[in-house]
Parts: structure tokens; sequence; C-alpha cells
């Protein structure tokens, strides 16, 4: 086995192995379709390297070498087609269809001519150029910019740039006379490894935004509730603690509310309603908070939000207006005539606080909200006689 021979073997374990792991990758990947695409584009640019091995040891040279060619295209389409549904870019499947066609046809037209010639080598690699540019587009275009994603625009551009080194290096360095003689030469050697190392590479960097994209869904999944849509009490905690590293001294203020006599409406009106009732509570405290705050289903009927930069002083009229719009909330599903009422504690957080501390606060002036008759706002520690509201709702 010649050096050529054994590369083209890597190559083929090497792109059909990523086939397995792309397969194996879609049954858990949001992208399900993207992922598809590119392991279809590694199955079938596997086959560029049987092909290759044909063109070598069999007398189907010609066909050979054109199913090599276009193995290698199809392959590099379909990478382009997964590339483009990853990043929401929109592709035409016909127009894929017609540049297969066109350039296989232009590959039969040129195949007579000198392999290391200037026309024969640039056309040759041209549509795989363009095929890593556009992909590189694609990633440019999205809105999605992590790290990895600028690496893979990067790394694609540097696959454009590599097809172009190949067809200037079978120019300069010569690419045998024919099909058969390729195989034979250094070029096809360097021109074999080189693509191997960017098969790998751009493999792993689409796997890694992949594999990214799972975790980042499995963590959003387990630190959201599924009723309420809102955090849940590890999400809560993990945001309130993200936003506490980057302002750990500033005044905070921690509002956390309980539905009143939710037992009842369980009771009453059945489970399903006490969820309807869950869901509006959570849409409601997501849609009248300052945009800065985290806001969290603890458990049952119970609900957190987190102030961030809000004093206690400003924390408890958004209680009240929290609290007043609960009970004047008609909730779908429910009696017209239904109101639900909550019951809210707000506390600070202090600048030698813990979040533990400030909950407990909150939840101790809450317990006074229930023992206070419930529907009303109570605030943690003594409350000063200058902010106390002599209605009664918030002392
Ligand atoms: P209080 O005014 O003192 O808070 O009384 P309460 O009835 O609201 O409180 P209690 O703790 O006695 O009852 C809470 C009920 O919430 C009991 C439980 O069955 C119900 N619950 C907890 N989680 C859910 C849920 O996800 N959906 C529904 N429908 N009910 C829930
Ligand atoms: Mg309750
Ligand atoms: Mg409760």
């Amino acid at each position: 086995m010649n050096g050529t021979n054994f590369f083209l073997a890597v190559n083929f374990i090497i792109a059909l192995s990523f086939f397995v792991v792309f397969v194996v990758v879609s049954t858990r990947s949001r992208s399900r379709i993207a992922a598809r695409w590119i392991a279809a584009g590694f199955a079938v640019a596997a086959f560029s390297t049987l092909f290759e091995l044909m063109v070598a040891h069999t007398d189907l040279v010609k066909v050979s070498a054109v199913g090599a060619f276009a193995s290698v295209l199809g392959g590099l389409q379909l990478l382009r087609v997964g590339i483009a549904r990853l990043y929401g870019d929109r592709i035409s499947l016909s127009g894929q269809v017609l540049f297969f066609a066109v350039w296989c046809g232009i590959d039969l037209m040129i195949y007579d001519l000198p392999r290391g010639t200037v026309a024969h080598a640039f056309t040759y690699q041209a549509p795989f150029a363009w095929l890593a540019l556009s992909g590189a587009g694609s990633v440019f275009r999205s809105s999605r910019k992590l790290p990895v994603d600028w690496a893979l625009a990067a790394l694609l551009l540097l696959t454009a740039v590599h097809f172009v080194g190949k067809a200037a290096l079978a120019v300069v360095v010569g690419a045998g006379e024919t099909a058969r003689d390729y195989v034979t030469t250094n070029y096809a050697i360097i021109s074999q490894s080189a693509t191997g190392v960017m098969v790998v590479t751009a493999g792993l960097m689409l796997l890694a935004v992949l594999v990214l994209e799972i975790m980042a869904e499995e963590r959003s999944n387990s630190e959201q509730d599924a009723l309420s849509k809102l955090l849940n009490r590890r999400g809560f905690e993990n945001h309130v603690a993200t936003l506490l590293r980057g302002a750990p001294t500033s005044p905070h203020s921690v509002i956390m509310c309980d539905l009143d006599h939710f037992k009842n409406i369980n009771d009453t009106y059945g489970h399903h309603c006490g969820d309807a009732v869950i869901e509006a509570l959570g849409e409601l405290l997501r849609s009248r908070v300052p945009p800065s705050a985290v806001v969290g289903r603890l458990g049952g009927e119970e609900f957190a939000v987190f102030l961030p930069n809000i004093q206690l002083a400003a924390a408890v009229p958004l209680a009240e207006v929290l609290r007043a719009s609960m009970a004047s909330l008609s909730i779908p599903g429910l009696p017209a005539g239904f109101r639900a009422t909550a019951s809210f504690g707000v506390a600070a957080l202090a600048k030698d606080q813990s979040l533990p501390d400030a909950m407990r606060d909150a939840d101790r002036a809450l317990y006074r909200a229930k023992a206070d008759g419930r529907n009303c706002v109570r605030r943690a520690g003594p409350a000063p006689p200058a902010l106390s509201i002599v209605s009664g709702e918030v002392r």
C-alpha cells in the first residue's frame, strides 16, 4: 500500500466515523435536521476515497475519477446545506442540485486536460472552495456568535484557501498527467493528507457547535419550570448568583409571593384550573418586572423575584403593583368573575448578606402577610413609620 492509498483508507474511516457520530448526535440535537445533512455529507464524501482507489487499481478510470469528484462535491454540498440549516440561513435545494449537475459536467469536460495545468487544477478545486466560502458566509450572517461559531467560520475560510492552495500546488509540483498518474504523485499524498486534516478539524468543529448547543439546551431545561416557563429554584439561584458576582455590593431586593388559598382553587375548580392560575401569575410577574429582574417559580404556588440594584423602598411599591394586578386579573379557563390573590413579602439584600439570608427575610415577611389576612404586601424588618401606608396594604 503506497502513501496515497494509506491516506485514502484513513480518510475513508474518518469520514465514516464522523457519519456515525453525527447520526448519534442528531438523535439528541435541537438542530436534528442539520446534523443529519452533515452526517449524510460525511457518508457521501467517504465514497470519494473508494473511487480514488478504483482509479488506481481498476480499468474504470474515467468513471471512477468523475465519481471521486462527484462524491467530494456532493458530500461538501450536503455539509453546506447542513451548515445553512444549523445557522438558520436560507439555501435553495434545487440550486444545489443544479450546481452539482453543472460542475459534474464541467469535470467531464476538463477530464482530458493534463492534471497540473492552471485550467484543470483551478477549475477542479473551484466548486469546493466556493462551498467552503459560502458556508463561512452562512455562519457570518447568523446571529449566533459564540467563540465556537467564529472558530467554525474561520476554519471554513481556511478550508476555502486550502482548496485554492491545492490547485496552486498542483500547478507548481505537478499532479501527474492523467487521473491514474495522480495517485502515484507526491502531490496526491500532500493533497490527501491536507484534506484529511481539514475534514477532521471541520468535523470536530461542527461537532463542538452541536454538542455545545445540546449542553446549553440541557442546562436551560434543567433550570426551567415547565408549567410557568419561569426559572425553577435551581435556575433562579444560579441566575441570581451570576448577577451577584457582577454587582456584589449594590443594594438589591427580593420579593417572595405565594397564592392565597390555592388549595381551595384546586379543590373547587380542578387541578388544571389551579395550573392556569400558576401560569397566569408567572406571566404577570414576567411582564411587570424590570428586564434586569430574575423571576422564578420556587415550587408549588410560590414565586420569587430578584431585583438587582433596586432598593427596598422601590421594591415594596413594585410588589404592591404586582399584588393589585393579580387581584384584578381575569384568568382564561376560570369563571369570568373569578379572581385569585397572592401575598407578598419583600426584603433587601444588604451588602453583607447572602441570597438565602434575604430570601429567609422575605419569606418571614410573606408569612406576616398571610397572618395579616392575605392579599397584601409586607416588608422585612420593622416598618419605618414614615414609609408605612396607612390604608393597611403595605406595612
Ligand atoms: P395559603 O393561602 O396559606 O398559601 O394556602 P394555600 O392553600 O395556598 O397553601 P397550601 O400550602 O395549603 O396548598 C398549596 C397547594 O398547592 C397544595 C398543592 O396541591 C397545590 N399545588 C402545588 N403545586 C401545584 C401545581 O403545580 N399545580 C396545581 N394545580 N396545584 C399545585
Ligand atoms: Mg399558598
Ligand atoms: Mg405555599
